[in-house]
């Protein structure tokens, strides 16, 4: 569980933050306060893998295709879990 910006308990499930973004809220568990992600850092944490998927794009051999939209994937829902901090809305 992650850590929530209003009790500082560990109240938010991992797989609803993977899945969060600006506008949308999370709830905890334990304290019912909602919590949400600022554009500028959810925006940054998704440049890498959103890069990686517009790059396969252009790419011909399909296994490279396949390896790049992989990754990018990998990346669009681990950096925004790890490194987008969630704030009270
Ligand atoms: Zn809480």
């Amino acid at each position: 569980m992650l850590r929530c910006p209003h009790c500082q308990q560990p109240g938010i499930s991992p797989l609803r933050k993977a899945i969060l973004s600006p506008g949308l809220f999370a709830s905890c568990k334990l304290c019912q306060g909602e919590s949400t992600l600022r554009y500028k850092s959810w925006l940054s944490a998704m440049t890498p893998g959103t890069l990686l998927m517009i790059a396969a794009l252009f790419v011909d051999d399909s296994t490279t295709e396949w390896i790049l939209n992989g990754i990018g994937l990998a990346l669009i829902i681990a950096l925004p879990l790890w490194f987008a901090p969630l704030h009270k809305d």
